[in-house]
């Protein structure tokens, strides 16, 4: 919640920033009605420092620039597509990297953030999980991937982001307070819509139950990359500890709660988990979940010997699903030549950085 000594508004709820809010301008002599000036520069005009404030006296934006914190982290790297897709590093206070994406589509821009720098989990065809866990990101770290990118959106592309996805770094129920109160921070702060924002997991069953107890819309993935189990214990080690069958009943639940479609991620690899059989059975495995499958062609990854499927094999696929009475959807990969798959950006900085 602070970096130093100071309140990151950005990182707690706004009922807790009216609160800190209240208490120091009260401390200060302040008239109350300062508190909703100052809420409406961090959330509605995206403010980065208090000194934007230009209708707050400069004695009190100096006061609040000591008492409070808007932002911790820095942009620094930029990376465009020849696709309109721009991927942004940001380092945080202690020299971490994490990466978000803007991608935009149609008539709309979505982000993709980051939810901790690194991941513990290992899947072994993913990016991030080669870098293996650094740390947690506070809730501030997460919702200024958000903030600042919209600004980059608008300038960009005209348009604010439509849709938030936590598809970037990290594994968002690995971290799962500060993630639940992000959901907070920008549904209930930057009034960003419950039902345009998606929370990726690779399966965390207690994350999945507590975002099924929140009574906002939030929408989720699960990533299933295989229906049989032992193919995913071999890609997934998180299989061992949430098997799919445990998995599969927590999204049943959620979806007896929730009353919503749920997505499914699945990463098409080539002559891995693409077969024809492999549908069928996930045909089968997902009977009576209202689902929506999301298939991958795999990013190849330096030092990986896997490549994505071949495009009649992904359709192959689909229509099997299809034909199951389960809509899917090929995404095409977006921003190819900037790296821009979950953790690559900062993989190949790295590595690039690290030769003479
Ligand atoms: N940890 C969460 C969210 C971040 S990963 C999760 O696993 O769901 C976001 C998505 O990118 C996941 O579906 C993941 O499986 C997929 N992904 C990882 N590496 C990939 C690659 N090299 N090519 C294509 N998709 C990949
Ligand atoms: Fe972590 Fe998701 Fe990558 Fe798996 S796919 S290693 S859970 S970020």
């Amino acid at each position: 919640m602070t970096t130093g000594d100071r309140v990151e508004l950005l990182g707690v709820t706004p009922e807790r920033a009216r609160v800190e809010l209240r208490d120091s301008l009260r401390e200060w002599d302040q008239p109350e009605y300062r508190v909703e000036q100052i809420l409406s520069w961090v959330w509605g005009r995206r403010a980065v420092s208090f000194s934007d404030m230009t209708n707050l006296p400069v004695e009190l934006r100096d006061r609040l620039e000591m008492a409070f914190c808007l932002s911790s982290a820095t942009r620094s790297f930029e990376a465009r597509s020849t696709d309109g897709t721009i991927k942004h590093l940001w380092r945080l206070e202690d020299g971490e990297q994490v990466e978000s994406v803007l991608i935009p589509a149609d008539d709309r821009v979505t982000l993709c953030l980051s939810s901790q720098a690194g991941c513990a989990l290992g899947c072994r065809f993913c990016a991030t999980g080669d870098l293996g866990f650094t740390r947690q990101l506070r809730t501030a770290e997460i919702v200024e991937q958000y903030r600042d990118a919209d600004r980059v959106s608008v300038e960009a592309f005209g348009r604010a982001i439509a849709n938030v996805v936590y598809m970037g770094m990290g594994e968002p129920f690995a971290n799962l307070e500060p993630v639940l109160e992000s959901l907070t921070v920008l549904n209930a702060g930057f009034e960003f819509g419950a039902r345009r924002i998606t929370v990726s997991t690779v399966g965390l069953v207690p994350g999945i139950r507590a975002l099924a107890g929140r009574p906002e819309p939030f929408r989720l993935a699960v990533s299933l990359h295989s229906a049989d189990p032992e193919l995913r214990r071999e890609l997934m080690p998180v299989e061992r500890r949430y098997p799919l069958d445990e998995l599969l009943a927590a999204v049943r639940d959620y979806q007896a709660r929730k009353a919503r479609r749920v997505s499914f991620e699945y990463v098409m690899i080539d002559g891995v988990n693409d077969s024809s059989e492999l549908a069928r059975l996930l045909v089968k495995r997902l009977k009576g979940i209202s689902s929506y499958v999301n298939l991958i062609p795999y990013n190849p990854i330096p030092g990986k010997p896997w490549g994505p499927s071949h495009p009649e094999r992904i359709d192959d696929f689909r229509s099997i699903l299809e034909s199951g009475g389960i809509p899917a959807a090929v995404r095409t990969p977006r921003g190819r030549d900037i790296a821009a798959a979950c953790g690559q950006l900062r993989l190949e900085r790295e590595l690039s950085e690290a030769l003479p």
